[in-house]
């Protein structure tokens, strides 16, 4: 609370410099009611769609269920069926060399896994979208966004892998530590190149040409900092219903995206408040923080497996010819440790990125002041994420604010700022 209420006042000095902020109907002060004004614009909902929207979200608490379930299935089949001993087997065959046969192992270990993934994938990533209304496309260019999603982790992981393995086997006694140095260092990698090599394979990224939308988006930016020419959207119509934005990208290649159900579903105070809300992760260097948490978190990860990895290797493993942390035969179950860790990580990881969706929200309210534009957004997003859950559900289940917190959130800014309806500065 205290760092909530300090960045209150600092993104309050942000908000001085912009004109004709605190959109809204005129009232008199005091009279606006936050609570009826949340429950107004969550009864915009029918009943159906409501209903709809909670089962889509509901059922990804299931899934994550089946999803570890699955994991520790396919990690059993290829430890206890002898099938990763052997491709461990024919990668030192074919090679001498450590690196490659690292290579070799993980490109084996990557296809068989996801095709005994295959059926969830195609039905959490396919069926269940379609059955939701949430997904545009037909099944082949679906797969063909699969393949390359296969490509990329045969090319990338090895950049992974090959430097884990090597400190599993050379520092017996430290190897966690270097694990989760090499981790973050491979995390930080991917999302630098991520705008530039991984995210054109899915989708085209244009610079913003409409320049009714475009001026008004780079005014703000400027107004709040922000050193950018150019805003990028893309054609998420390709995959998905959805509306979204992004920040991507690290130190150089970091940049503003939006996509094409934005641009057409939102009206210009919507999608301003969008773009405020990106550039709130942008300014208050959400990304950096990011990768200090999780460099935290992998510590930890890497204590557990380092604990958990021998435990099961002596309790269940004698058949699986898995000599150590430091087989490769053995990642079916360091991935198996590490989705499980992850699994019950959730609700910190889930908390951490919620609390900054919530800075960049009211960085939003401050950078934009469109309450009521907020609140639009906010239903739209109720499409696939549950509008109204209970507290410890939101604090287990979400990464960003529900729906109810972002209108409260909103509707609690906008009467705050009634009483100097017609000024042109938030005094
Ligand atoms: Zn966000």
């Amino acid at each position: 609370m205290r760092k909530l209420s300090s960045w209150l006042l600092i993104l309050g000095f942000v908000g001085l410099a912009l004109p004709g902020a605190a959109a809204g109907q005129p009232a008199p002060a005091g009279t606006f009611d936050v609570e009826a004004a949340t429950d107004a614009y969550l009864a915009r909902l029918t009943t159906e769609e409501r209903e709809r929207s909670d089962a889509y979200f509901e059922g990804g608490y299931w899934l994550q269920l089946w999803g570890i379930l699955y994991t520790l299935g396919v990690a059993w089949l290829l430890l206890g069926t002898g099938l990763s001993a052997r491709m461990r087997d024919l990668a030192e065959r074919l090679t001498r060399r450590r690196p490659l046969q690292t290579v070799l192992y993980s490109a084996q270990y990557i296809v068989t896994a996801t095709i005994l993934f295959f059926p969830l994938t195609v039905f959490q990533g396919f069926f269940r979208e379609h059955q939701y209304g949430l997904a545009t496309q037909t099944f082949l260019p679906w797969l063909r966004d699969q393949a390359v999603d296969l490509g990329l982790a045969v090319i990338l992981f090895p950049l992974l892998l090959i430097p884990l393995y090597g400190v599993f086997r050379k520092a017996p006694k430290t190897w966690w530590i270097w694990g989760s140095v090499i981790g973050v260092t491979f995390m930080v990698f991917v999302i630098l190149i991520a705008p530039v090599y991984i995210d054109p394979l899915f989708n085209t990224y244009v610079p913003l040409e409409d320049e009714s939308v475009k001026d008004p988006i780079l005014s703000m930016a400027r107004a709040n900092g922000i050193d950018v020419d150019n805003v990028y959207q893309f054609d998420a119509s390709r995959q998905t219903t959805r509306v979204s934005a992004n920040v991507s990208g690290f130190l150089s290649t970091m940049a503003i995206r939006l996509n094409d159900n934005l641009l057409n579903r939102c009206s210009l105070e919507e999608i301003r408040i969008v773009m405020a809300h990106e550039m709130g992760h942008y300014v208050l260097n959400h990304m950096y923080e990011m990768v200090i948490y999780i460099g935290v978190i992998l510590v930890l990860g890497f204590v557990f497996i380092r604990w958990s990895f021998d435990w099961v290797l002596d309790r269940w493993g004698k058949g699986w010819s898995v000599s150590g942390i430091g087989d490769l035969a053995g990642m079916p179950l360091l991935a198996a440790l590490f989705a499980l860790f992850f699994l019950l990580m959730t609700p910190f990881l889930n908390t951490i990125i919620r609390v900054n969706e919530a800075e960049a929200d009211l960085f939003a309210l401050h950078g934009a002041g469109e309450p009521d534009a907020m609140a639009e957004v906010a239903l739209k997003l109720g499409e696939y994420r549950k509008l109204d859950p209970g507290p410890i559900e939101e604090w287990i289940f979400f990464d960003h604010p529900s729906g109810r917190s972002r209108i409260h959130m909103a509707m609690t800014w906008k009467a705050e700022h009634l009483d100097e309806e017609g000024e042109t500065a938030l005094e």
